[in-house]
Formats: C-alpha cells, sequence, structure tokens
C-alpha cells in the first residue's frame, strides 16, 4: 500500500464515520420489527441498537434488483436489521459492521436463483446440472439473497431458518479466510490463552455436534426416521453447518438451546451475548 492510499483510505473512512447517520423513519422501522417476531421480541434498547446498526449499513451497502425487481427502503431495512442481529452485542456499531467491510453490493432477486454447477464423478465424469439458490454469500464479494425467502422469514422463523442470518453467518465465518465453521475467535475467547488453544476448543465442541447432526440426518432419509429440528442442509458442510446453527440461534434460541446445548455457550461467547 502506497502513503498516498494509506491517507486516502484514512480519510474516506473518516469522511464516513463524519457523515450524519442517515435515518430510518419510525414507521418504517416499526413495520419492520412487527413483521420478525425474533426482532420484535428483543429488548428495547437492544432494537434502539439494531436500529444504528441497520442505519449504518444502510449508509454503506449497495442494493440492486436483479430480475426486475425494485428494492424498496422497506427491503432495504428488512436485509438489514436482519443482517445486523449477529453483530447487536460486539460494541461500538462502526466496528462491529467492520465484520462486512469487505463487501458493499447486495443483489436482491424475486425469488431462488438457479445457478449452474458443474462436478466431476470419480471415473473423470463431467456432470453439469442447475441448483436453485435463495441465498449465496461470496468470499470478499456481493451477497445474494431471494426477497421471497427473506420476505417469508418471519414465518419460516418457526423452523428456526433465515436466509439472512444464514448468508451473513457464511460472511463472519470467511474472515478467518476461508469458511470451515469457526469464524475468527478473539484472544481470550473462553478463557484460552492463545488464538490456538481457542480454536482448539471451538472445534472440541463442534467437531462431535457436527458428526452427530450428520449421522441424525443419514438415519432419518435412509430408514425414514424423524429429521431433526434442525434443516438437513447442515449436514452438507461444517461451513454450512454452522450457518444453519446461527440461523436457528438467532430467531429460535431457545429451541436451539435444546436441541444443541453444546454449542449455544459457545456462539453465546462469540456474539457476546450478555
Ligand atoms: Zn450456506
Amino acid at each position: 500500500m502506497t502513503v498516498l492510499s494509506f491517507w486516502t483510505r484514512l480519510w474516506r473512512r473518516l469522511r464516513i464515520r463524519m457523515a450524519p447517520v442517515p435515518h430510518i423513519p419510525p414507521p418504517l422501522w416499526l413495520q419492520t420489527l412487527q413483521h420478525y417476531p425474533f426482532l420484535n421480541a428483543l429488548a428495547l434498547h437492544e432494537q434502539g441498537k439494531l436500529r444504528t446498526l441497520s442505519a449504518l449499513f444502510l449508509q454503506h451497502k449497495q442494493f440492486h434488483g436483479g430480475h426486475g425487481l425494485v428494492v424498496t427502503d422497506a427491503m432495504a431495512v428488512a436485509i438489514a436489521a436482519q443482517a445486523c442481529l449477529p453483530l447487536l452485542h460486539w460494541g461500538n456499531p462502526h466496528q462491529a459492521l467492520g465484520w462486512y467491510d469487505d463487501f458493499v453490493g447486495i443483489v436482491v432477486h424475486p425469488g431462488a436463483v438457479l445457478a449452474r454447477r458443474q462436478v466431476t464423478d470419480e471415473a473423470g465424469v463431467v456432470h453439469q446440472y442447475a441448483e436453485p439458490l435463495v441465498g449465496e454469500a461470496m468470499e470478499r464479494g456481493p451477497i445474494m439473497l431471494s426477497w421471497h425467502e427473506v420476505q417469508g422469514a418471519g414465518h419460516s422463523a418457526a423452523q428456526g431458518t433465515n436466509v439472512v442470518v444464514h448468508e451473513f453467518a457464511h460472511k463472519l465465518d470467511m474472515r478467518s479466510g476461508t469458511a470451515d465453521g469457526c469464524p475468527p475467535l478473539p484472544a481470550g475467547f473462553m478463557g484460552t490463552r492463545s488464538a490456538r488453544a481457542a480454536h482448539a476448543l471451538w472445534w472440541a465442541v463442534w467437531e462431535p455436534a457436527y458428526a452427530d447432526f450428520c449421522e441424525r440426518v443419514a438415519m432419518a432419509q435412509r430408514f425414514g426416521g424423524a429429521p431433526p429440528w434442525l434443516d438437513a442442509y447442515g449436514a452438507t458442510a461444517p461451513a454450512e453447518f454452522f450457518a444453519v446453527v446461527c440461523e436457528a440461534y438467532f430467531v429460535q434460541r431457545a429451541q436451539c438451546a435444546l436441541e444443541l446445548p453444546t454449542l449455544v455457550p459457545l456462539l453465546d461467547a462469540f456474539f457476546q451475548r450478555p
């Protein structure tokens, strides 16, 4: 980085910090809280913090509509409020939003998007297929969301699912370099003395929970038993398990604590929930 680019970046950052925080009109904010029960259930002071975070988020991010969708203020506020939920207890809102500073764009499509995928099997044969996506987080790149899913998140919260939290949980996870199911852990995390020890502690709890979940999903699929409460998509990879658990943690915490008693204390510590 050159000296000039350093000062230019610093000036830009200061200018953004000094700029007045955009205002979310009270009726719009109230409408957002009422639409999503997990936001409505927050304490008043938490809703106030979430509103500040959401306003700053809207100042820094750019929304784009896909397939002719016009992203309204109500849509942008709904996405901002859910995206900022994980940042709620991370102190200074400017610093907390630093977790999302590796991207600017949020692309919102009316519904699921078909993504072209390609896999090569063991015999070397290439298979092409289309996968419907309701959300996607790209490393250092934009977030894609289906508005149909975002809008329905008030109802789907009963099942512990939330597409916005899912994609932004991937963003947190990616800050450690790759999305592997372990976000960067702060020094002293749960009393550990080094980043390595914190990492080891995380995996000592997380790995058996993931293995157990995969086993339960496989048993349900093979033998037709009752599937686990958590979205079975979590069994596709450790990174997906982390994102799926975060969804449940933020929109249906009580049930999440019953289903995943070993993981919730780690998430409480990571998200600094009082
Ligand atoms: Zn995912």
